[in-house]
């Protein structure tokens, strides 16, 4: 019969308490517990003292108005022997019934989440030590199973370059799914449907917590896995729904570890394992060697409240128990400088100016998590679960997640006397595109890639990308809105559109993330912009020449254009082949000519580096070829006809030389003047050549290309 009872408590640790409010006041009021693990606290008869409501504790009434059934991990026939209050602590004698035939971990923490919210209702300190006839309850404890020595010794330190570096941290998100003994089940149900279930959103804290330790470069443990993309367990939940046993086995820890009081190795048969989990997490620093624990948890006592009554604010745990004597200094400071930090953040960065603040009560040895660990150790119970209409919406805020880690990262920090490595708003740049020139008028896309090392980036809490004294001669927008939200060691891209102004100079554009209402920080992106003017003058083209510009079809023909432009040309071309840039103006190249006889011309565009361009035209002669001899070259009158149509080809001996020419005699005597400049011809030579018939020249000549003068001989 206890034993039954005793086992519906394994799964509780400070979940959450419904209050019948009607009565409150007018009695004393006691906490007990429904069946779903949640606190249920109801008025009770007898004077209206917290010794009534203390003593009422080990008798629950079978159910509570609401017909839900009640009970208690203070087992009946338990009386209270006293009560004394002082210096915010109070000190609870219960008679040795409380212990009955045993005692474990998550009865112990059941029994003093009831009896602390009991005090608490009644007007009584959150620091509650709970003797069992005058002896510290948790003295009553089966000892903890040996341990052997860890045979890595403490872990290598990692050389890092933050403020943290050689430090050992275990990372302890509270919570996850144990062996229940029939399942595998939660610690706590889902409060405030559908909102936060406390096994998970301890997790996801723990996951911004861990990213900024370890960007100071802090060692981590990790109590559970905080890598959402780890996979499954064998029972095919994530692996970071996982408790810290199962993780804890995974991860190569001995038995005596993650089972240190079932001893069942495999996990997952037999008895509940609920105090495994909870010991697990201590042992686990103890093996470790850390430096400190840090433990996070959310709270609960009223159950699904709404209004102005329900509880609320962060309050930060410690040890002090005879069996953690040597850290209670320690860890009081340790909690206290993360309390402060939590606090002051969320009053003023949240912002929640009433925020309340629950201190640093003392868990008194009734806690695994802070009496186990032998080094400084506090946990945090940051916000209500069950506070529907408050905590529990903020518990559902990534921005709220991540600034309340942000500032238990920063009271690690103050613990350590060392300075945060990057502060709540950190900005990293990462890289940017944003041009060295643009044209006047010139509109283009820009991006910045900046890394988030600070608390959450999202638009509803006003982080953006801001033109730097509020203007920018590049954007009339002076905003860019965060598109999703950017997490701790994330990266962001962010798109500009830049347009250039229609002066030309040099302009800068510089950009920075802000916090509007709040500060401007991290890495400005400062960029010098040469803004050109707008080149619409095109090319000029003086001239094209096509030499020869009467050829016979095939002949090569070499064509030349004179082109200039303001600036800069960037291409000339005729019928659309690319040139070659000769000279200072001279642009060439070589085609063949038209197979068709007649007059032909040739496209030639010039263009400049705007894309201003120039049309231009060249002309040409394809002509058929007539052999006369060099009598009729110089006296027939049809070949002065014909001339304009045709090119004449004659033959003889080179009979005078000059340097741009010679006369060619032919059989009868007769002599035509050939002008071939680079000629290599010598007096004798028998030649036959081909060219255009000059008649204005005296005496009449045969203009003639070199490749078309040869040797007979
Ligand atoms: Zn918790």
């Amino acid at each position: 019969m206890i034993r039954s009872r005793v086992h519906l408590f394994l799964t509780l640790l400070s979940a959450g308490v419904l209050l019948c409010s009607t009565l409150a006041g007018q009695a004393a009021t006691s906490v007990y517990v429904t069946p779903d693990g949640g606190l249920y606290a109801l008025a009770v008869s007898g004077p209206d003292t917290a010794e009534n409501a203390l003593e009422a504790l080990s008798s629950p009434p079978y159910a509570a108005p609401d017909g839900r059934a009640l009970n208690s991990a203070i087992l009946p026939g338990t009386h209270l022997l006293s009560l004394q209050i002082s210096d915010d602590r109070a000190v609870v004698d219960f008679t040795r019934d409380i212990i009955g035939d045993g005692l474990d971990e998550a009865r112990l923490e059941a029994i003093h989440t009831q009896v602390r919210f009991t005090l608490e209702i009644n007007g009584g300190p959150a620091s509650v030590s709970i003797l069992a006839a005058g002896k510290d309850l948790y003295e009553h404890l089966p000892p903890l199973n040996p341990v052997p020595a860890n045979t890595q010794g403490r872990p290598p330190v990692r050389l890092a370059a933050g403020t943290l570096a050689g430090k050992i941290i275990t990372l302890s998100p509270g919570h996850g799914l144990k062996w229940s003994g029939s399942s595998w089940t939660t610690d706590r149900p889902v409060y405030c449907a559908p909102l936060n279930q406390e096994d998970y959103h301890n997790l996801e804290m723990g996951i911004y917590l861990e990213t900024h330790l370890l960007e100071a470069g802090a060692t981590m443990k990790t109590n559970r896995c905080t890598n959402k993309s780890y996979g499954n367990h064998a029972i095919g939940e994530p692996w970071w729904h996982m408790g810290p046993s199962a993780w804890l086995q995974h991860k190569g820890y001995p038995c005596s570890v993650y089972a240190n009081y079932t001893g069942d190795c495999t996990l997952g048969t037999g008895a509940s394992e609920a105090t495994d989990n909870i010991r697990a997490r201590g042992l686990a620093s103890n093996y470790d060697g850390v430096d400190i624990h840090v433990a996070i948890h959310t709270n609960g006592y009223k159950g699904d409240c709404v209004g102005s009554g329900c509880p609320s604010g962060t309050g930060t745990y410690y040890d002090s128990s005879s069996s953690h004597a040597a850290w209670g200094a320690v860890s009081l400071d340790l909690a206290t400088r993360i309390q402060n930090a939590v606090i002051s953040a969320v009053r003023t960065q949240y912002p929640d100016s009433t925020w309340k603040d629950r201190g640093t009560p003392d868990f008194a040895g009734s806690n695994s998590e802070t009496r186990v660990p032998q080094r400084a150790a506090a946990l945090i119970e940051h916000g209500f679960h069950d506070t529907c209409d408050r905590d529990a919406v903020y518990l559902q805020d990534n921005f709220f997640k991540s600034l309340s880690m942000w500032a238990m990262y920063k009271g690690i920090c103050d613990y350590f006397g060392v300075a945060t490595t990057w502060g709540m708003y950190s900005s990293e740049l990462i890289s940017h595109d944003i041009p060295t020139s643009l044209k006047a008028g010139q509109t283009v896309q820009a991006h910045i890639t900046m890394r988030n090392h600070g608390v959450l980036w999202n638009s509803d809490r006003q982080f953006r990308l801001g033109a730097v004294g509020e203007s920018d001669p590049l954007s009339a927008a002076t905003r860019v809105q965060v598109a999703s939200e950017v997490a701790p060691g994330n990266s962001v891209t962010f798109t500009l559109t830049l347009t250039a102004p229609s002066r030309p100079g040099t302009y800068v554009t510089d950009w920075q993330m802000v916090r509007d209402g709040y500060t401007w920080f991290g890495d400005v992106v400062r960029q010098f912009v040469v803004v050109e003017a707008v080149d619409s003058v095109p090319p000029e083209i003086a001239f094209v020449t096509v030499t020869p510009n009467m050829a016979a079809p095939g002949d090569s023909l070499l064509v030349e254009v004179d082109a200039t432009d303001d600036r800069s040309l960037a291409s000339v071309t005729v019928e659309g082949l690319p040139m070659s840039h000769v000279s200072d103006r001279i642009w060439s190249r070589t085609i063949s000519a038209a197979a068709g006889l007649g007059g032909h011309s040739l496209a030639v565009t010039a263009t400049d580096t705007s894309g201003n361009s120039t049309p231009a035209t060249g002309t040409y002669t394809v002509a058929g070829i007539l052999w006369a001899s060099g009598q009729s070259l110089n006296q027939d009158d049809i070949i002065a006809l014909l001339a304009g149509q045709y090119l004449f080809s004659t033959w003889g001996r080179v009979t005078s030389v000059t340097v741009d020419g010679f006369a060619l005699q032919g059989a009868n005597g007769e002599t035509v003047q050939v002008r071939a400049p680079g000629h290599t011809f010598g007096q004798g030579h028998f030649v036959a050549a081909r060219g255009r018939w000059d008649g204005n020249a005296t005496p009449p000549a045969l203009i003639c290309q070199p490749q078309h003068v040869r040797r007979l001989d």
